[in-house]
């Protein structure tokens, strides 16, 4: 185990806060920097995997989750007309398995508030500019070059549009999706869209999904819904112009079910845009700094991950610093430790991602025929689910073991 150290962390979102959690509970004093005065979360749902609830399990948040979340059993995805193209279920892995979709907002909060028992100090209100590593120690600069500190290590979870792993040698590229999503969070007090994340795909430019939400942030008690519709990003301001009820009507032509949810939407500025970006490192260290979450790998959500890898990566560095005895080695095997599950999503959701949001409307077709095979052939069918779980490695690696069951 290393010595305790000093370690700084850029960014106060679900990378950043479940990463200082992890260190300063193995007693290494923690720093986090965030830019915003206030965090909070805006947004909508995520869909956290069995993978990242291990995690939240470690850190004695799930109990408290599941109150305000919704459990997930699986993901259905059918077209227009109504054909299943697949229909996965977590308990072909393990009897009981499933996911939780939750509100943004409610996973933000309980992070938060155990950032602030946990004794790290946290500074809102500080953008971090730079990172410079002078003989073993690495300092958070802010904006005019002042150094504010130095830390034995830094650890950069400034999220998808990070300008430190921009200016990283071991960045390989970051550039944005052509395709985002419209999100819409509801009431769904008659739970309509409960126990799956559905999706009702169109050709390959549209598609609307619903997201179980849970109760949300605060004391709600009506059961959320979210809802993305997707959408080319050069094309939002049309999506405005053409008004909400042409929109609706292309909603309701997908999921005639939505039409409570949509009813209440009465102006486009009740819904949220969202823009992916693909962020690939060639390493998740540097020296005396660690990448974490979407800093690190930022991706489309087609596999619903992104919350899941970050989660991961705050588990293997608190391992790997708690493994090695030098922080040096401890960051290699922290880089080394993610780079195949890693890789596996990245490219996995790459991938998959045109077959659902793109202008290739060709995919679509192959898409329509292959799914329905694939789920006929019981190898596939069930490597897709372990894909969806978040377990995976590689296509012929051995699995992520989700140790004792984070339910059980
Ligand atoms: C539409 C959409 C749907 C999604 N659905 C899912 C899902 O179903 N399941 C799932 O697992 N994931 C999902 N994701 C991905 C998930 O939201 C991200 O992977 C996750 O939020 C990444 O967390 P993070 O902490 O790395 O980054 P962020 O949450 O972006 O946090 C970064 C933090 O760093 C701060 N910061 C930025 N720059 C600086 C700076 N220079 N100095 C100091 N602070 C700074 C920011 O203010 C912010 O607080 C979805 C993403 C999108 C866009």
């Amino acid at each position: 185990m290393t010595a305790p150290l000093d370690i700084g962390v850029v960014g106060c979102g679900f990378a950043g806060s479940a990463t200082g959690l992890l260190l300063a509970r193995a007693g290494h004093r923690v720093t986090i920097y965030e830019r915003v005065l206030e965090p909070s979360s805006v947004g909508a749902g995520i869909l956290l995997q069995p993978t990242g609830l291990t995690v939240l399990a470690r850190l004695g948040l799930l109990d408290g989750l599941r109150v305000r979340g919704a459990p997930i059993l699986g993901l259905d995805c059918r077209t227009a007309a109504g054909r299943s193209l697949f229909r996965l279920r977590y308990e072909r892995l393990a009897p009981g398995l499933h996911g939780l979709g939750m509100h943004r907002g409610a996973l933000f909060e309980a992070l938060f508030d155990a950032v602030r028992a946990a004794g790290i100090t946290l500074r809102p209100g500080t953008e971090i500019d730079a990172i410079d590593q002078i003989a073993g120690r690495a300092r958070a600069l802010d904006a005019g070059g002042r150094p504010l500190a130095e830390h034995d290590l830094v650890v950069v979870a400034d999220g998808a549009r990070s300008q430190l792993r921009d200016r990283s040698p071991e960045l390989r590229r970051a550039r944005p999706y052509r395709w985002g999503a419209l999100w819409f969070v509801g009431a769904d007090p008659d739970r309509r869209f409960d126990g799956t994340l559905s999706q009702v795909v169109a050709g390959t430019r549209r598609m609307v999904g619903f997201l179980p939400t849970g109760l949300g942030p605060g004391g709600g008690a009506v059961p959320l819904v979210s809802l993305f519709w997707s959408l080319r990003m050069d094309t939002v301001d049309d999506w405005r112009r053409r008004g909400l009820d042409a929109w609706k009507r292309d909603v309701l032509a997908l999921e005639p079910r939505a039409d409570a949810l949509l009813d209440q939407i009465h102006d486009v500025d009740q819904v949220l845009t969202a823009g992916y970006i693909d962020g690939v490192m060639r390493r998740m260290s540097e020296g005396r700094i660690a990448y974490a979450g979407d800093a690190a790998h930022a991706t489309s959500p087609q596999l619903g991950q992104g919350t899941n890898l970050a989660l991961l990566d705050a588990a293997a560095l608190a391992d790997a610093l708690e493994t090695e005895v030098d922080a040096d080695h401890a960051l290699r095997r922290y880089a080394t430790l993610r780079h195949d599950h890693v890789r596996y999503y990245q490219l996995a959701s790459r991938w998959l991602t045109p077959f659902f949001q793109s202008d290739r409307s060709w995919l679509a077709s192959v898409r329509d025929r292959l799914f329905p095979l694939a789920m006929r052939w019981s190898f596939l069918h069930t490597e897709m689910v372990r894909t969806l779980c978040g377990v995976k490695r590689g296509l012929f690696r051995r699995s992520l073991s989700l140790g004792p069951r984070p339910d059980a």
